[in-house]
Protein backbone atom coordinates (compact mmCIF):
# COMPACT_ATOMS: atom_id res chain seq x y z
CA UNK A 1 0.00 0.00 0.00
CA UNK A 2 1.46 3.61 -1.26
CA UNK A 3 -0.18 4.79 2.10
CA UNK A 4 2.12 7.11 4.91
CA UNK A 5 3.39 4.76 7.84
CA UNK A 6 1.22 5.50 11.48
CA UNK A 7 3.49 5.58 14.17
CA UNK A 8 2.46 4.67 17.66
CA UNK A 9 3.65 7.67 19.13
CA UNK A 10 5.26 10.53 17.36
CA UNK A 11 6.67 14.02 18.17
CA UNK A 12 4.37 16.82 18.22
CA UNK A 13 5.45 20.43 17.71
CA UNK A 14 3.60 23.28 18.90
CA UNK A 15 5.56 26.14 17.34
CA UNK A 16 7.34 28.26 19.49
CA UNK A 17 9.99 25.47 20.10
CA UNK A 18 12.09 27.11 17.44
CA UNK A 19 11.64 30.64 18.66
CA UNK A 20 13.20 29.58 22.04
CA UNK A 21 15.96 27.69 20.21
CA UNK A 22 16.85 31.26 18.13
CA UNK A 23 16.93 32.86 21.57
CA UNK A 24 19.07 30.24 22.81
CA UNK A 25 21.71 30.88 19.99
CA UNK A 26 21.04 34.68 19.59
CA UNK A 27 22.73 34.37 23.31
CA UNK A 28 25.00 31.55 22.46
CA UNK A 29 23.73 29.31 25.45
CA UNK A 30 24.49 26.49 23.53
CA UNK A 31 25.54 24.52 26.44
CA UNK A 32 23.68 22.52 29.41
CA UNK A 33 23.27 25.34 31.24
CA UNK A 34 21.05 28.69 30.31
CA UNK A 35 18.19 30.49 30.78
CA UNK A 36 15.75 27.93 29.36
CA UNK A 37 16.60 25.31 32.02
CA UNK A 38 15.73 27.85 34.72
CA UNK A 39 12.48 28.68 32.73
CA UNK A 40 11.11 25.23 31.81
CA UNK A 41 11.79 23.78 35.55
CA UNK A 42 9.44 26.86 36.76
CA UNK A 43 6.99 26.18 33.90
CA UNK A 44 6.67 22.30 35.05
CA UNK A 45 7.04 23.30 38.72
CA UNK A 46 3.97 25.74 38.09
CA UNK A 47 2.33 22.71 36.03
CA UNK A 48 3.25 19.94 38.78
CA UNK A 49 1.33 21.94 41.57
CA UNK A 50 3.99 21.26 43.69
CA UNK A 51 7.74 19.87 44.24
CA UNK A 52 11.22 20.95 43.16
CA UNK A 53 12.21 20.01 39.39
CA UNK A 54 15.57 19.52 38.38
CA UNK A 55 15.77 18.95 34.66
CA UNK A 56 18.38 16.56 32.86
CA UNK A 57 19.31 14.80 29.56
CA UNK A 58 17.03 11.60 29.96
CA UNK A 59 14.57 10.33 32.12
CA UNK A 60 16.87 7.11 32.95
CA UNK A 61 19.41 9.63 34.19
CA UNK A 62 16.91 10.96 36.94
CA UNK A 63 16.01 7.89 38.07
CA UNK A 64 19.57 6.79 38.16
CA UNK A 65 20.72 9.99 40.24
CA UNK A 66 16.71 9.59 41.90
CA UNK A 67 18.17 5.75 43.61
CA UNK A 68 21.10 7.91 44.57
CA UNK A 69 19.26 10.49 46.37
CA UNK A 70 16.86 7.63 47.96
CA UNK A 71 20.29 6.16 49.55
CA UNK A 72 20.70 3.17 47.00
CA UNK A 73 24.62 1.66 47.43
CA UNK A 74 26.01 -1.59 45.53
CA UNK A 75 24.80 -4.69 47.45
CA UNK A 76 21.00 -3.30 48.03
CA UNK A 77 18.28 -4.31 46.78
CA UNK A 78 15.66 -2.04 45.04
CA UNK A 79 11.73 -3.49 44.52
CA UNK A 80 10.78 -2.52 41.19
CA UNK A 81 7.61 -3.18 38.81
CA UNK A 82 8.16 -5.93 36.45
CA UNK A 83 5.64 -4.70 34.02
CA UNK A 84 7.66 -1.81 32.86
CA UNK A 85 10.17 -0.38 30.06
CA UNK A 86 13.95 -1.74 30.73
CA UNK A 87 14.76 1.95 31.66
CA UNK A 88 12.75 1.67 34.91
CA UNK A 89 15.19 -0.90 36.55
CA UNK A 90 18.58 -0.46 34.54
CA UNK A 91 20.09 2.17 36.54
CA UNK A 92 19.66 -0.27 39.91
CA UNK A 93 22.23 -2.05 37.76
CA UNK A 94 24.40 0.75 37.47
CA UNK A 95 24.75 1.34 41.12
CA UNK A 96 25.34 -2.94 41.69
CA UNK A 97 22.53 -2.94 43.63
CA UNK A 98 19.87 -5.93 42.80
CA UNK A 99 16.22 -5.53 41.41
CA UNK A 100 13.59 -7.31 43.33
CA UNK A 101 10.19 -7.57 40.73
CA UNK A 102 6.86 -7.47 41.86
CA UNK A 103 3.74 -8.52 39.72
CA UNK A 104 1.46 -6.33 38.35
CA UNK A 105 -2.81 -6.35 39.37
CA UNK A 106 -4.93 -5.99 36.91
CA UNK A 107 -7.43 -2.81 37.58
CA UNK A 108 -3.94 -0.24 36.95
CA UNK A 109 -1.85 -2.78 35.47
CA UNK A 110 1.17 -1.01 37.93
CA UNK A 111 2.76 -2.50 41.21
CA UNK A 112 0.23 -5.19 42.96
CA UNK A 113 0.52 -4.35 47.17
CA UNK A 114 0.01 -7.87 47.79
CA UNK A 115 2.98 -9.10 45.86
CA UNK A 116 5.00 -6.25 47.15
CA UNK A 117 3.88 -6.65 50.74
CA UNK A 118 4.77 -10.37 50.28
CA UNK A 119 8.43 -9.63 48.75
CA UNK A 120 8.88 -6.80 51.34
CA UNK A 121 8.40 -9.32 54.14
CA UNK A 122 9.95 -12.57 52.54
CA UNK A 123 13.41 -10.17 51.96
CA UNK A 124 13.40 -8.85 55.26
CA UNK A 125 13.18 -12.90 56.42
CA UNK A 126 15.87 -13.39 54.13
CA UNK A 127 18.12 -10.91 56.08
CA UNK A 128 17.63 -7.75 54.04
CA UNK A 129 15.72 -4.82 53.96
CA UNK A 130 14.87 -3.41 50.52
CA UNK A 131 16.09 0.30 50.02
CA UNK A 132 13.42 1.29 47.72
CA UNK A 133 10.56 0.94 45.66
CA UNK A 134 10.37 1.86 42.11
CA UNK A 135 6.32 2.25 41.30
CA UNK A 136 5.01 2.88 37.62
CA UNK A 137 2.50 5.03 36.31
CA UNK A 138 2.24 2.68 33.18
CA UNK A 139 1.19 4.10 29.99
CA UNK A 140 -0.36 7.26 31.62
CA UNK A 141 -2.62 5.37 34.59
CA UNK A 142 -1.85 6.17 38.23
CA UNK A 143 -0.40 3.34 40.08
CA UNK A 144 -2.69 2.39 43.74
CA UNK A 145 -1.15 5.78 45.36
CA UNK A 146 -3.05 5.20 48.26
CA UNK A 147 -1.86 1.33 49.36
CA UNK A 148 1.36 1.79 48.13
CA UNK A 149 2.33 4.70 49.93
CA UNK A 150 0.44 2.89 53.19
CA UNK A 151 3.41 -0.21 52.60
CA UNK A 152 5.92 2.50 52.52
CA UNK A 153 5.49 4.24 55.12
CA UNK A 154 4.44 1.25 57.46
CA UNK A 155 8.47 -0.64 56.19
CA UNK A 156 10.01 3.18 56.12
CA UNK A 157 10.75 1.98 52.42
CA UNK A 158 10.98 5.32 50.17
CA UNK A 159 8.98 5.41 46.81
CA UNK A 160 10.62 6.28 43.43
CA UNK A 161 7.46 7.10 41.24
CA UNK A 162 8.13 6.55 37.40
CA UNK A 163 5.86 9.12 35.65
CA UNK A 164 8.16 9.24 32.48
CA UNK A 165 4.49 8.27 30.57
CA UNK A 166 2.47 10.25 33.14
CA UNK A 167 2.84 14.07 32.61
CA UNK A 168 -0.46 15.21 33.02
CA UNK A 169 -1.89 12.34 34.85
CA UNK A 170 -3.46 12.65 38.34
CA UNK A 171 -4.92 10.98 40.97
CA UNK A 172 -7.33 12.54 42.86
CA UNK A 173 -6.40 16.20 41.45
CA UNK A 174 -3.26 15.89 42.21
CA UNK A 175 -0.51 15.74 39.55
CA UNK A 176 1.75 12.08 38.92
CA UNK A 177 5.01 12.47 39.14
CA UNK A 178 4.15 14.52 43.02
CA UNK A 179 3.80 11.18 44.78
CA UNK A 180 6.95 9.70 45.04
CA UNK A 181 9.74 10.54 48.06
CA UNK A 182 11.51 11.17 44.63
CA UNK A 183 9.89 11.23 40.97
CA UNK A 184 10.82 11.35 37.48
CA UNK A 185 9.80 12.59 34.43
CA UNK A 186 10.91 11.55 30.83
CA UNK A 187 10.50 13.85 27.70
CA UNK A 188 11.99 11.34 25.07
CA UNK A 189 10.97 11.70 21.13
CA UNK A 190 7.55 9.03 21.94
CA UNK A 191 6.45 10.61 25.46
CA UNK A 192 3.34 13.13 25.50
CA UNK A 193 5.82 16.11 25.35
CA UNK A 194 9.46 15.77 24.11
CA UNK A 195 12.64 17.88 24.14
CA UNK A 196 13.86 15.35 21.57
CA UNK A 197 15.54 13.73 24.96
CA UNK A 198 15.21 14.49 28.00
CA UNK A 199 14.34 14.00 31.70
CA UNK A 200 13.49 15.41 34.92
CA UNK A 201 13.59 14.45 38.55
CA UNK A 202 11.42 15.94 41.01
CA UNK A 203 11.88 16.00 44.53
CA UNK A 204 10.35 17.38 47.16
CA UNK A 205 12.49 19.78 48.81
CA UNK A 206 14.92 22.95 47.41
CA UNK A 207 18.01 21.05 48.93
CA UNK A 208 17.44 17.62 47.35
CA UNK A 209 16.76 19.58 43.56
CA UNK A 210 20.06 21.03 44.73
CA UNK A 211 21.87 18.18 45.18
CA UNK A 212 20.64 17.32 42.51
CA UNK A 213 21.71 19.32 39.93
CA UNK A 214 25.14 19.05 41.90
CA UNK A 215 25.41 15.36 41.21
CA UNK A 216 24.24 15.44 37.26
CA UNK A 217 26.87 18.59 36.73
CA UNK A 218 30.21 16.18 37.88
CA UNK A 219 29.54 17.10 41.54
CA UNK A 220 31.61 20.12 40.77
CA UNK A 221 31.81 21.92 44.69
CA UNK A 222 32.60 25.57 45.06
CA UNK A 223 36.02 26.40 44.15
CA UNK A 224 38.05 28.53 41.74
CA UNK A 225 39.55 25.06 40.40
CA UNK A 226 37.85 21.91 40.03
CA UNK A 227 37.44 20.30 43.39
CA UNK A 228 35.83 17.09 43.62
CA UNK A 229 34.90 15.37 46.89
CA UNK A 230 32.28 12.78 45.26
CA UNK A 231 31.58 10.81 42.44
CA UNK A 232 29.85 12.84 39.86
CA UNK A 233 27.57 12.75 36.34
CA UNK A 234 27.17 14.30 33.05
CA UNK A 235 23.34 14.57 33.28
CA UNK A 236 22.06 18.02 33.03
CA UNK A 237 19.75 18.96 30.03
CA UNK A 238 21.28 21.38 27.10
CA UNK A 239 20.00 24.99 27.41
CA UNK A 240 18.71 23.91 23.62
CA UNK A 241 16.85 21.12 24.71
CA UNK A 242 15.24 23.10 27.49
CA UNK A 243 13.78 25.63 24.61
CA UNK A 244 12.42 22.98 22.83
CA UNK A 245 10.34 21.92 26.59
CA UNK A 246 9.30 25.74 26.84
CA UNK A 247 7.48 25.29 23.42
CA UNK A 248 6.08 22.00 24.74
CA UNK A 249 4.41 23.43 27.77
CA UNK A 250 2.63 25.42 26.29
CA UNK A 251 0.70 23.01 24.20
CA UNK A 252 0.84 20.46 26.93
CA UNK A 253 -2.84 20.39 28.11
CA UNK A 254 -4.02 20.46 24.38
CA UNK A 255 -1.61 17.43 23.66
CA UNK A 256 -3.33 15.34 26.34
CA UNK A 257 -6.83 16.69 25.08
CA UNK A 258 -5.97 14.44 22.07
CA UNK A 259 -4.20 11.89 23.10
CA UNK A 260 -8.00 11.36 25.46
CA UNK A 261 -9.81 11.77 22.07
CA UNK A 262 -7.80 8.85 20.49
CA UNK A 263 -8.55 6.85 23.70
CA UNK A 264 -12.20 7.58 23.12
CA UNK A 265 -11.99 7.04 19.31
CA UNK A 266 -10.91 3.30 20.01
CA UNK A 267 -13.62 3.28 22.29
CA UNK A 268 -15.89 4.02 19.66
CA UNK A 269 -13.58 1.76 17.17
CA UNK A 270 -14.39 -1.48 19.38
CA UNK A 271 -17.49 -0.95 21.38
CA UNK A 272 -19.01 -3.55 19.13
CA UNK A 273 -16.38 -6.03 18.98
CA UNK A 274 -16.96 -9.43 21.29
CA UNK A 275 -13.50 -9.92 23.32
CA UNK A 276 -11.32 -6.89 23.11
CA UNK A 277 -11.25 -4.22 25.89
CA UNK A 278 -9.44 -1.00 25.57
CA UNK A 279 -8.05 0.03 28.89
CA UNK A 280 -9.92 2.25 30.63
CA UNK A 281 -9.07 3.80 34.30
CA UNK A 282 -11.56 2.44 37.34
CA UNK A 283 -13.03 5.36 38.43
CA UNK A 284 -13.05 8.97 38.62
CA UNK A 285 -10.29 9.35 41.18
CA UNK A 286 -7.32 8.45 38.70
CA UNK A 287 -7.04 10.88 35.58
CA UNK A 288 -5.18 9.69 32.90
CA UNK A 289 -2.78 11.12 29.69
CA UNK A 290 -3.67 7.91 27.78
CA UNK A 291 0.13 8.69 26.45
CA UNK A 292 -1.05 5.11 24.81
CA UNK A 293 -4.23 3.44 23.92
CA UNK A 294 -4.22 0.01 24.73
CA UNK A 295 -6.72 -3.21 24.27
CA UNK A 296 -6.51 -6.51 25.54
CA UNK A 297 -7.65 -9.04 23.78
CA UNK A 298 -9.07 -12.52 24.85
CA UNK A 299 -8.86 -14.76 22.22
CA UNK A 300 -11.93 -17.23 23.22
CA UNK A 301 -14.36 -14.49 23.05
CA UNK A 302 -12.55 -13.52 19.52
CA UNK A 303 -13.03 -16.32 18.40
CA UNK A 304 -9.55 -16.89 17.89
CA UNK A 305 -8.11 -13.57 16.91
CA UNK A 306 -5.27 -12.85 19.15
CA UNK A 307 -3.02 -9.68 19.89
CA UNK A 308 -0.60 -11.00 17.12
CA UNK A 309 -3.12 -11.16 14.21
CA UNK A 310 -4.21 -7.52 15.30
CA UNK A 311 -0.55 -6.30 15.07
CA UNK A 312 0.33 -8.43 11.81
CA UNK A 313 -2.61 -6.61 9.73
CA UNK A 314 -2.52 -3.34 11.06
CA UNK A 315 1.59 -3.78 9.69
CA UNK A 316 0.07 -4.73 7.09
CA UNK A 317 -1.80 -1.49 6.18
CA UNK A 318 1.77 0.44 7.10
CA UNK A 319 0.37 0.96 11.10
CA UNK A 320 2.39 0.48 13.86
CA UNK A 321 1.19 -1.65 17.01
CA UNK A 322 3.24 -3.29 20.07
CA UNK A 323 2.76 -5.98 22.15
CA UNK A 324 2.88 -4.01 26.12
CA UNK A 325 6.05 -4.05 27.76
CA UNK A 326 6.94 -7.89 28.20
CA UNK A 327 8.05 -8.00 32.03
CA UNK A 328 11.37 -7.36 33.63
CA UNK A 329 11.78 -10.63 34.81
CA UNK A 330 11.37 -12.54 31.29
CA UNK A 331 13.90 -10.97 30.04
CA UNK A 332 17.32 -12.33 29.95
CA UNK A 333 19.51 -9.41 31.59
CA UNK A 334 17.09 -9.71 34.50
CA UNK A 335 15.83 -13.39 34.65
CA UNK A 336 18.55 -14.14 37.47
CA UNK A 337 17.01 -11.86 40.27
CA UNK A 338 13.71 -12.27 42.26
CA UNK A 339 10.30 -12.50 41.26
CA UNK A 340 6.82 -12.49 43.42
CA UNK A 341 3.77 -12.44 42.18
CA UNK A 342 1.92 -14.63 39.94
CA UNK A 343 1.35 -14.52 35.84
CA UNK A 344 -0.41 -10.99 35.61
CA UNK A 345 1.95 -8.70 33.79
CA UNK A 346 2.95 -12.18 31.78
CA UNK A 347 -0.77 -12.38 30.66
CA UNK A 348 -0.94 -8.39 30.23
CA UNK A 349 2.03 -9.16 27.93
CA UNK A 350 0.38 -11.94 25.74
CA UNK A 351 -3.11 -10.55 25.41
CA UNK A 352 -2.20 -6.85 25.12
CA UNK A 353 -1.36 -4.39 22.16
CA UNK A 354 -0.33 -0.42 22.31
CA UNK A 355 -2.15 1.47 19.00
CA UNK A 356 -1.21 4.44 17.51
CA UNK A 357 -1.57 7.19 20.11
CA UNK A 358 -0.16 10.04 19.13
CA UNK A 359 -1.55 13.89 18.82
CA UNK A 360 -1.30 14.90 15.60
CA UNK A 361 -2.52 12.07 13.83
CA UNK A 362 -5.49 13.07 11.24
CA UNK A 363 -9.21 12.09 10.71
CA UNK A 364 -8.06 10.07 7.75
CA UNK A 365 -5.19 8.07 9.70
CA UNK A 366 -8.16 7.51 11.94
CA UNK A 367 -10.31 6.35 9.35
CA UNK A 368 -7.60 4.14 8.17
CA UNK A 369 -7.06 2.63 11.48
CA UNK A 370 -10.56 2.10 11.87
CA UNK A 371 -11.31 0.36 8.77
CA UNK A 372 -8.52 -2.49 9.15
CA UNK A 373 -10.03 -2.99 12.41
CA UNK A 374 -13.40 -3.72 11.56
CA UNK A 375 -12.36 -5.71 8.90
CA UNK A 376 -9.89 -8.23 11.01
CA UNK A 377 -13.37 -8.50 13.40
CA UNK A 378 -15.26 -8.25 9.99
CA UNK A 379 -17.69 -6.07 11.38
CA UNK A 380 -19.42 -2.87 8.98
CA UNK A 381 -18.46 0.47 9.32
C1 LIG B 1 10.55 6.43 28.57
C2 LIG B 1 10.61 5.75 29.89
C3 LIG B 1 11.72 5.88 30.74
C4 LIG B 1 13.03 6.45 30.32
O1 LIG B 1 13.09 7.72 29.90
P1 LIG B 1 14.22 8.19 28.85
O2 LIG B 1 13.98 9.66 28.87
O3 LIG B 1 13.90 7.54 27.55
O4 LIG B 1 15.54 7.82 29.38
C5 LIG B 1 11.67 5.31 32.00
N1 LIG B 1 10.59 4.62 32.41
C6 LIG B 1 9.52 4.45 31.62
C7 LIG B 1 8.36 3.68 32.16
C8 LIG B 1 9.50 4.98 30.32
O5 LIG B 1 8.45 4.77 29.54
Amino acid sequence: MGDNKIWLSTPHMGGNEQKYIQEAFDCNWIAPMGPNLTIFEQNLENYLGSGHVAVLNSGTAAIHLGLILLGVKSGDEVLCQSMTFSASANPILYLGATPVFIDSEPETWNLCPVALETAIIDRIAKGKKPKAIIAVDLYGTPYKIEEIRLISDQYSIPILEDSAEALGSCYKGQKCGTFGDVSVLSFNGSKVITTSGGGAIVTNSAALKERAIFLATQAREDAPHYQHSEVGYNYRMSNVCAAIGRGQMEVLDEHILLRRKMHEFYLDVFKDIEGVTVFTVANENSFSNYWLSTVLLDPIKTFGITRENLRLVLAGANIESRPLWKPMHLQPIFSDYPYYGHAIAETLFTNGLCLPSSSNLTEADRSRIKTVILNLFSKKD
